[in-house]
């Protein structure tokens, strides 16, 4: 290979972004490890919790895919432990489909989720759809935004009421932000699924459910009767600039 080449590939693999796959199937892990890095991401591979979050510390990767079903701490328990640790996009993979244990991974601090078996190309979309999200959050470096009582700060990433201040991870800024953009708006569901999650979305309700009841626990006073984040039922969502009691 000339020096001129090498050089370009150097470049490539110090650009590359790079992602860790944590999954205890052998096989299966190489197999997924083979195929993204065919894609041009840079891989770490980890069989078990505990060396995912060694791999963590040591790496800081820029993605997360990981399997629910693991040895020693389970894919819920890693997950929480990551997302304190991080707002890199988390992916799970799951072989459970029911609905409430995707919004408990969802709960748990991941973006997005894909049920086994899924196909090749379907979890590059996933990937890319993440990437896009947290390159944009990253980007979109502005002037902060207000509705009212609500402010988000760009530069820290977080929401802030009454001096409560919360981190946001990437997918809750970019909700988070439609929101404050469309202050006192009402709008409608498959709006934000598709322009938070991307148009193929537009019908999974269950993700609109789980990332408002979690913005709702940092912005209010009490999450169970919201004021600021407000339903409107079988339309969609409104923040309010100020508490607004719904009339009985
Ligand atoms: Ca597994």
């Amino acid at each position: 290979m000339s020096d001129k080449r090498m050089e370009v590939c150097r470049m490539h693999a110090k650009n590359a972004v790079s992602i860790l796959i944590v999954e205890d199937e052998e096989r299966y892990r190489r197999l997924l490890g083979a195929n993204l890095q065919i894609e041009g991401y840079e891989v770490w591979e980890a069989a078990s919790g505990h060396e995912a979050l060694q791999i963590f510390s040591d790496r800081k990767p820029d993605l997360i895919v990981l399997d629910l079903r693991l040895p020693e701490i389970d894919g819920f328990e890693l997950c929480r432990r990551l997302r304190k640790m991080t707002s890199a996009p988390i992916l799970i993979l799951t072989a459970l489909n029911t609905e409430a244990d995707l919004i408990h991974a969802l709960d748990f601090g991941a973006d997005d989720y894909l049920t086994k078996p899924f196909s090749l190309q379907e979890l590059l979309a996933r990937l890319r759809a993440l990437l896009r999200r947290a390159a944009h959050t990253v980007s979109e470096q502005s002037a902060d935004l207000a509705c009212g009582d609500i402010m988000l700060s760009e530069e820290t990433r977080a929401v802030m009421i009454h001096g409560r201040s919360t981190r946001l991870t990437p997918t809750e800024w970019s909700l988070m932000s439609e929101f404050v953009l469309h202050c006192g708006k009402v709008l409608p569901h498959d709006r934000l699924l598709g322009k938070i999650w991307g148009p193929e979305y537009r019908n999974d309700h269950e993700y609109l459910r789980v990332y408002v009841r979690r913005l709702r626990s940092y912005i209010e006073p009490n999450p169970k009767r919201p004021v600021y984040l407000v339903t409107h039922a079988g339309i969609g969502y409104v923040l309010h600039p100020s508490p607004h009691v719904p009339p009985d």
